[in-house]
This record gives C-alpha cells, structure tokens and sequence, in this order.
C-alpha cells in the first residue's frame, strides 16, 4: 500500500487482483468505491480520512450501530480463548437458547455460515420434509446467491439472472407475485412444489411491501394444501422486534432463515423452525439407513468468537429498545425526507417499514405495484442522489433504501437530513 493512499488509488490497486476491484457485485462502484477504515455508532471514515453517516450499517447487519462496545468486548474476551476450533461449545448453546426464546418458530436451531446457507439448508429441509423438489418463491424476494432460489430475485426476470445456472435448477423454481389467488393457482397446477419460501418483510426489506394480511393469508394456504413454509428472516430477524416480523404480526412459519442482526453483525447465519423438520438434521435419528437423513456440515458454523459477540448483542437486543430506538429515528428520517422532497419539488416519497426508508421517484404511491414497476425508476434521478449524497457524506444501504440504527440520533439524522436537502436541490436543477 502507498504511503497516501486514496480511494482511487485503492481501486486501481485492487483491480489488478480482484475482478472488478470487489469482493461482492454491489461493492462495485464507478469511478471507484471508498474505502472504509473505520466504523463506529452510525459514523464511518474512508481511507482519506472523510466522514460519512451510516445508512448502510454493514448491509443491514449493525442494528446496535457499527463496533457496538459490548459485542466488540465479548468478541476481544473470546479471542483471548479461541476464536474457533472446530469443536462443540458452550456459547452455541446459549446462543441457541436466546433465538429459541425469541423465535416464534424455533423449536430447535442450526447454525450457518451465512444467510446463504441458511436459505440453502431451509430448502434443503423442505424438500426432504415434504418429499418433493419444487419450491415457489415471490416475484422479486431476496435470498442469496445460491442456484435454487437465485431465478426470481430480479423483478419480473423469469429467467436465470446468471450464467453458470442450469436450466435444470431453476426448472424447480417457480415465481409467482404476492396475490394468493394466483399462488393458490400455482399450487394446483404443479403438485411438485412442496417448499414456500417468502421475504418476511417483502421484497427488498420491504421496498416491495407485502398486501395487507399476506403473511396469514400464506400460512393458512400452506396449512391447507400441506406445504413447508419459510419465512426469510435474515433483515427482519430481530429488526422488525426482537422475535422478527413474525412475532410481531402473530404468524409462525415452520422454517425461519436468519443472519445479520441475529449474529450480533458478526458472520454467520441460522435456521430455525419446527422440531418435527429440525430432527431430519439429527445424525442420532437415521432414516433410511441416512444419519443424519439431511446432510449439513461448515466449517465456520457457530464460531465461538461470532457466538460471543451475539450473545452479547442478544442481551440487548432482546428488551426491544434498541429496535424502539431505531424505528424512530427511521420515522424522523422518512418524515424530512418527504419534508425536503417537497421543498425542492421533488415528485416522490420516502416510505418503509421498521427502522428502514426507501424512496420513490415520480409518484404519489406505490400501491398495487408490482416489483418490477418499483425498481424501474428514473436511472439520473436514482444515481443522482446516490452520488450526490455520497460525495456529501451520506452512505445508502442501496440506491434508494437505508436502514438506521439504535446509534443514530437525531441530531445525526437532522445533519443527513441537512445532507438529502443539498442533494435534492441538486437534482432539482
Ligand atoms: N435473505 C435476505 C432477505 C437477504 O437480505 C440476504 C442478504 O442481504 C440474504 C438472504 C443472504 O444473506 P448473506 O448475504 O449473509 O448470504
């Protein structure tokens, strides 16, 4: 590294190793990304020592805010003893315990490595439980980047949006949009899906909010026709309250997908659910001669120094008031924004669920949109305001949405706001 490094400098240098310069697609950034050196709260600084506020909060991960002293501490404590050897230990247990009190669905946990993983293992157990190989996914919902669930996580894109993902993969995904009419309809027609799998929150952490009711309406249809229901958890898990979205709307799935904010912001993932689907993950319990009849293994499953830092994060995520805290200081953020929106004439909106804001551009409401018609928005206006309140000092999550933290305060959130009112001016022009 040279002596004064820059941003740009860093991205040249790192295109000579990594292809793109990035160590995940949307890292990437033209003419280059910044280089964050540290984090803390709901602040963070680049290599060239500028601050920025935090509306990313490692990609929705830091709910307590960046380097929270409590978890930093129990994961310094940890490492002191082992950061991992591979081996069972007591702080998984406990762990274990805190989401089994939480999660309306834990019956029993998993580990993982990631929210990846845990959507892979959460399939995996839904097809061997239900003994069939389909799965239906919403129209737009995230799951991570593995083959199964990839097909559908672009809006209205009914095709692999990869190379390298065979046809013969995502023939056994179906997408439907979030209308139970319609997914009833899939159901009928193809009695090879047994799996359902739904972005707790919709689409996007909630860009894309689910119809009033869905999230029952789903349960009961899953109920009905005999279908493993999975409720993808991994933003919601602990944002949404401290048992999730689905303890706050009162509806229980029989598999939950969680990472980020349940890991303490640390790596890592779970999955949870009913105890009848969890056992097929017991290699005590053989079925057909295969122990354990579903197979999971992982390296860096429940590392010690990740289960001490959430540990350490369930303790005060658990009582609710970081997540009170959070929400609000979202409200304050989605109410200035719509307030400088209108200032500068701005046609568009900010909205959101829980301690999170996305923006609109260029109507009034997004009811009875579909996914695809709430991504396409104008392309200048979107990555006007990206970059303009980058270069000013405010970090997005993605191009129009953010997440806040129980770190942000109001003054934070009124000096952003302060941030958004230049950028709007800006774009207004
Ligand atoms: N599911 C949802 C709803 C997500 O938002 C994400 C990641 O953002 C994932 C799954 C994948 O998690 P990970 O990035 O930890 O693999």
């Amino acid at each position: 590294m040279s002596e004064n490094p820059t941003n740009a400098s860093l991205s040249a240098w790192a295109h000579s190793v990594m292809p793109g310069g990035v160590s995940h697609e949307l890292r990437f950034r033209k003419p280059h990304p910044i280089y964050i050196e540290r984090a803390l709260g709901a602040e963070k600084w680049d290599i060239e020592g500028r601050r920025y506020i935090d509306f990313k909060l490692g990609a929705a991960s830091q709910l307590l805010g960046n380097s929270h002293p409590a978890v930093m501490e129990a994961v310094a404590q940890q490492l002191t003893k082992t950061p991992y050897s591979g081996d069972c230990h007591a702080l998984e247990i406990t762990w274990a315990e805190w989401l089994q009190k939480l999660f309306p669905s834990a019956d029993l946990v998993r580990f993982t490595g990631s929210g990846t993983e845990s959507t892979m293992l959460a399939l995996r157990l839904g097809r061997a439980f239900s003994g069939k190989d389909k799965v239906l996914r919403i129209d737009g919902h995230f799951h991570g980047w593995h083959d199964m669930l990839l097909k559908g996580s672009k809006p209205g894109a009914n095709t692999p949006p990869s190379l390298g993902v065979s046809a013969a993969i995502t023939d056994l995904t179906v997408v439907a949009p979030p209308a139970i009419d319609a997914i009833r309809d899939y159901l009928e027609q193809d009695p090879q899906i047994g799996t359902i799998f739904v972005e707790a929150s919709g689409a996007n952490y909630g860009s894309v909010p689910l119809p009033d009711g869905f999230l029952q309406q789903i349960r009961d249809l899953a109920t009905e026709t005999g279908k493993v229901l999975i409720f993808d958890e991994v933003i919601t898990g602990l944002r949404w309250s401290p048992g999730g979205r689905q303890a706050r709307d009162g509806v229980t799935p029989d598999l939950t997908t969680l990472a980020k904010v349940v890991t303490g912001g640390l790596p890592g993932g779970a999955v949870v659910g009913r105890a009848d689907i969890m056992a097929l993950l017991d290699p005590g319990k053989p079925i057909d001669g295969l122990a354990p009849p579903v197979s999971h293994k992982g390296t860096f499953n429940a590392a010690p120094m990740v289960a001490a830092g959430a540990i350490a994060a369930m303790e005060l995520l658990s009582t609710g008031e970081p997540q009170r805290q959070a929400d609000a200081m979202a409200d304050r953020l989605r109410n200035g924004i719509n307030e400088k929106m209108g200032k500068h004439g701005v046609k568009g909106f900010a909205y959101g669920d829980s301690s999170t804001c996305h923006m609109f551009f260029g109507g009034t409401s997004i009811d009875g949109m579909s996914a695809a018609e709430i991504r396409t928005q104008p392309a200048t206006l979107v990555s006007g305001l990206r970059n303009g309140l980058l270069e000013r000092g405010v970090d997005l999550m993605s191009f129009t949405s953010c997440v806040t933290s129980s770190a942000h305060t109001p003054e934070l959130i009124d000096e952003a706001l302060e941030i958004f009112d230049e950028t709007f001016a800006d774009l207004a022009h």
